[in-house]
């Protein structure tokens, strides 16, 4: 059985009301870290999933209409926190993309060598977005390289794997090492990943929940932010079978982009360059 080392990362930060996060909860500020995962595998080497912020959110939104965008997130990025100063990307095979929300794909012209993976629907949402308005979707098309989408392969092109809590995976290199698990509802097409480690399993979970209360006290999000939700019983659903895993699986870690608990396994950056 192929195991993977995962080291939990975070390139750069945004802003959110407390309450907009947890109905019900303070209004001050919280700070929220874009976290991804290095995986390293021992025969296909290292695999991103997902890569946080890159400076480019701030070029891409300097001007109005798309400038509306980064006063709502109030991103904050430092040059050693980007994903190709962290991990070395002539060693990054793999890039997998969670969702293609900025705070998710903002490092993917930093890895141009690796095979990139995305579900159907988030290569049609490139398709179907004009630049004009894909902000506000959370897309900024100027993350992604000219003939991306042509060259990005999809989870549905890999074998399936049921699993029981979770239904129907893709198993990404055919060992049952990275199981990608669908997780619409926050974004059209998001998925998640159920990683095997030395240490157990980890799951990936991108924006299926923002703060882990949501799985383990029940707590949901404020309905003012819901309106940039996908779609809210998708997002239900999701989050249900989240529950159910972690009612049968309470140790397996659940690591959330944003969620300040899974924030605590974020290593120390030791630049790679
Ligand atoms: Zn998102």
């Amino acid at each position: 059985m192929t195991n993977v080392s995962i080291r939990i990362r975070s390139s750069g930060h945004c802003f959110a009301s407390g309450h907009h996060v947890i109905q019900g909860a303070a209004r001050t500020p919280v700070r929220f870290e874009a976290i991804w995962a290095e995986l390293i595998h021992p025969e296909h080497g290292t695999i991103l999933f997902d890569s946080g912020y890159t400076s480019r959110f701030l070029d891409a939104t300097k001007h109005f209409p798309k400038r509306i965008y980064a006063l709502l997130t109030k991103v904050s990025i430092r040059p050693e926190e980007e994903a190709h100063r962290q991990v070395d990307p002539s060693v990054v095979t793999h890039f997998i993309c969670s969702h293609i929300h900025a705070d998710h794909v903002g490092g993917l012209r930093d890895f141009p060598d690796a095979t990139c993976w995305a579900s159907e629907e988030c290569l049609e949402q490139v398709d179907e977005l004009p630049d004009w308005r894909s902000w506000t979707r959370g897309v900024l098309k100027e993350l992604f390289t000219d003939g991306w989408r042509q060259s990005c392969k999809t989870f549905e092109s890999r074998p399936t794997i049921d699993h029981p809590e979770l239904g129907k995976g893709r198993d990404l290199l055919g060992d049952g090492s990275i199981v990608l698990i669908p997780l619409p509802g926050h974004a059209k097409g998001q998925y998640g990943a159920l990683v095997r480690t030395d240490q157990g399993p980890v799951f990936l979970v991108a924006d299926a929940f923002w703060d882990i209360r949501a799985v383990t006290e029940g707590k949901v999000p404020n309905p003012i932010v819901r309106v940039f939700f996908d779609d809210m019983d998708a997002y239900a659903q999701s989050l249900q079978r989240i529950r159910n895993f972690h009612a049968k699986h309470p140790k397996v870690p659940l690591i959330a982009t944003h969620c300040p608990e899974a924030a605590k396994l974020i290593v120390p950056i030791h630049s790679a360059i």
